[in-house]
């Protein structure tokens, strides 16, 4: 059982969204009246119905905190020269702080050429090689913002990862891979488990901090969380009534966990808050490179 108290403390991303974007706001009114509006362009290729969502609410969220987004929206099978010619002229526009490609994009479109075609100072997804390489070495860079979402969560709960074992279920490079650089980072000894991880079960029952970032319900059961843990549930997935869901078994594992993030309302809202803060911190990069004089 949860040492605390009967069942885990919620960490809830709607909230916490709510307060990190009121904040933004006066950064918002910062760079308006020294002349900058910020801008995002949105990128979507074909009609995924998932990505139309995700696109309609992050071009909603940027409304809402009065940062500009331009949603630019093409058929499926738009060639991947006319996309890679539209994201250079996005990059040589000035009054455009962001650019985010919506991932997946069709097969006939090398998805690694494309976001290697974003200009680093304009890559707020923080998918770049050069963002990556900035994370893994320590340098300023766009953060990605699933994983940068996770680690507002901790700092949320005021828990000093200094010494702490975390484990990320999850390798990828959007989540898994970036989600164990900044637990590092933050000083955690971390375990990255992946589908050839030899037992899983053995890995996370020494975590004081797991990140389950799958895709697969019901990957993270009660008998494998060490009581006390910190639970994050980056997973999206249905249940047998199409009901959104994590990976955590999560009636289960609040019963064992001291914290725990919800899906919906737990990483989901997050991401896109870092996404905004991200455009801002774009937008101010901007405002400083143009205040600075040229030698
Ligand atoms: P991904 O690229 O498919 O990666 C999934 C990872 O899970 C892979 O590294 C895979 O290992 C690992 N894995 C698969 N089966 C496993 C098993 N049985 N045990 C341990 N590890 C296993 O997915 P992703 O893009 O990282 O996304 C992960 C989940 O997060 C998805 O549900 C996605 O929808 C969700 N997501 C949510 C948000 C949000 O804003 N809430 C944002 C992004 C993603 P291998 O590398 O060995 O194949």
């Amino acid at each position: 059982m949860n040492p605390d108290s009967t069942v885990a403390q919620l960490i809830d991303g709607v909230a916490l969204s709510q307060k990190l974007r009121a904040m933004a706001g006066a950064r918002v009114e910062q760079l308006k009246a020294n002349g900058i509006a910020p801008a995002l362009a949105v990128i979507l290729v074909g009609d995924n119905p998932a990505s139309q969502v995700y696109v309609r609410n992050k071009v909603k969220a940027c409304k809402d905190i009065g940062v500009q987004s331009v949603l630019e929206q093409y058929p499926g099978d738009f060639a991947q020269d006319q996309l890679l010619k539209r994201i250079d002229e996005l990059n040589r526009d000035q009054s455009v702080h962001g650019i985010l490609v919506q991932l997946p994009l069709p097969s006939h479109i090398d998805a690694n050429m494309v976001i290697e075609s974003i200009a680093p100072d304009k890559d707020v997804d923080g998918f770049h090689v050069a963002s990556a390489g900035a994370l893994m070495t320590g340098l300023p860079g766009f953060w990605p913002c699933t994983p940068h979402g996770c680690m507002k969560m901790l700092e949320s709960i005021n828990l000093d990862l200094r010494g702490k074992h975390a484990v990320v279920i999850g390798r990828s490079n959007i989540v898994g891979k970036p989600m164990a650089l900044m637990l590092l980072q933050k000083h955690a000894t971390v375990t990255i488990c992946h589908s050839a991880t030899a037992n899983l079960k053995a890995m996370t029952l020494q975590a004081d901090v797991i990140v389950a970032a799958v895709g697969k319900r019901g990957i993270l059961t009660a008998d494998m969380v060490k009581p006390g843990a910190v639970v994050l549930d980056v997973g999206m997935n249905r249940d047998d009534k199409g009901k959104l869901c994590g990976d955590v078994d999560f009636e289960g594992v609040r019963q064992v966990a001291s914290h725990i993030t919800p899906v919906p309302g737990g990483v989901g809202p997050m991401t896109i808050t870092m996404l905004l803060l991200n455009t801002l911190e774009a937008s101010e990069r901007r405002l400083s490179a143009t205040k600075t004089p040229r030698p």
